[in-house]
């Protein structure tokens, strides 16, 4: 009898743990799947145009960056960019020199296919429309609404040419040349565009060498980095006014900007455009009428006219409070962007953080007995010969 329970006993906990492993699931979610988070940045239209933000300077692993041309698709989108420009080095591309070493076994002699630098060999060994594709793919995999503009980088000695951007071209891998004037030229017949990139970089000034007087003279330059990562190069201003070339503000991304830029507590560096719509024809139209603003660490350089347009389509000035007995005026400004704006009269600051009201009182000028306007200096803000525009701001409007 007692024999008999115990093997009634087993069957039954046996049993019960078959019942037990069907009702244990196989695969769990641990947490639900969400749409990502973008860092949306708002921005006003300004005089009728729409403001995107983009970055025409990026690098992938497959010159001297440390990320694929799909990861920089998915970084600028998650950064709040509506245009970006993937522009690896011709010159300098070690990711591909490690490339073939990592496939070399695989290769039918196991050796290696010889890595030839552009200057030596003459050519290009990497497909740069195939490195475009790569990020192209991944836009129409991950469906985001951003636009991607063809371009590429040329370098040479930094004391005498330095680096220059090439962009809105259709193939990317017949504009090499070993003189940099014949290259440039061979963007321009194709109907691209030039921008001289970071132009202070190792060097002690920004200003142009006989080499640059020789392609600025030849109209080869559309444009320049005013900005390029966290650095400001304040000289280039008057000369894009000048000789009416576009201001650019891009990253120069060789990492990842999370890393780069997040840990300062501001966005990438970025180009404002303020174009009609998010297409390539406009973009660039915009680009070749000089639209643009640079944003870097919090501050934006351009144009004055530009800069106290768009100050006056973010910044929302009310009248709160009037005081004719005091003779004052007390405004409610509201900033309507994602970009902190730092006004200044006087010794007062006015910080004016995304969306926060801020209240500011005006008097009465002493000599003429009128209500002053609300004026201030753009502590943020970067016009010509470094200086900061000073702006009134449109009352009621
Ligand atoms: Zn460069
Ligand atoms: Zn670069």
């Amino acid at each position: 009898m007692k024999r008999f329970l115990i093997i009634a006993l087993t069957v039954v906990t046996l049993g019960a743990t078959a019942v037990a492993q069907k009702t244990i699931p196989h695969a769990v979610k641990t947490c639900n799947e969400v749409a990502a988070r973008r860092t949306e940045i708002i921005l006003p239209k300004v005089k009728g145009f729409n403001c995107y933000k983009g970055d025409f300077h990026i690098h992938t692993s497959y010159s001297d960056g440390s990320v694929t041309p799909a990861g920089r698709v998915v970084e600028a989108w998650m950064d709040g960019l509506d245009v970006i420009a993937i522009t690896d080095h011709y010159e300098s591309r070690s990711g591909e020199r490690k490339f073939l070493k990592v496939i070399a076994p695989y290769s039918n002699d196991g050796e290696p296919i010889k890595y030839q630098p552009a200057s030596k060999a003459n050519c290009i060994m990497a497909d740069f429309n195939a490195i475009h594709q790569e990020a192209v793919d991944q836009l129409k995999k991950s469906g985001y609404p951003m636009l991607l503009i063809k371009g590429c980088e040329m370098a040479r000695n930094a004391e005498t040419h330095g680096h220059f951007n090439a962009l809105f071209l259709e193939d990317l891998n017949d504009l090499y040349d070993e003189d940099l004037t014949v290259a440039f030229r061979n963007v321009k017949a194709r109907g691209g565009i030039i921008v001289h990139n970071h132009p202070a970089w190792r060097r002690k000034t920004s200003d142009k060498t006989e080499f640059h007087e020789q392609v600025y003279g030849e109209g080869l330059i559309d444009g320049v980095e005013v900005a390029n990562g966290s650095t400001f190069y304040p000289h280039i201003v008057r000369r894009c006014i000048d000789e009416k070339l576009t201001m650019f503000g891009n990253t120069d991304e060789h990492t990842t900007t999370a890393h780069r830029f997040a840990p300062m507590g501001v966005y990438r560096t970025m180009t404002l455009i303020f174009a009609k719509e998010l297409t390539e024809k406009a973009i660039k139209d915009a680009i070749l009428k000089h639209r643009t603003i640079a944003y870097s660490g919090g501050s934006l350089i351009g144009e004055d006219s530009w800069l106290l347009e768009l100050l006056n389509a973010a910044v929302d000035c009310r009248i709160t409070k009037v005081d004719e007995k005091k003779g004052e005026r007390t405004f409610l400004l509201i900033n309507n962007s994602s970009i902190t704006l730092r006004l200044r009269r006087g010794k007062t600051i006015y910080v004016l953080e995304p969306f926060k009201p801020v209240l500011a009182t005006f008097g009465t000028d002493k000599q003429s007995g009128k209500l002053l306007n609300p004026t201030f200096v753009v502590d943020n803000m970067w016009g010509v010969d470094y200086k900061h525009p000073k702006a009134e701001l449109e009352i009621d409007k």
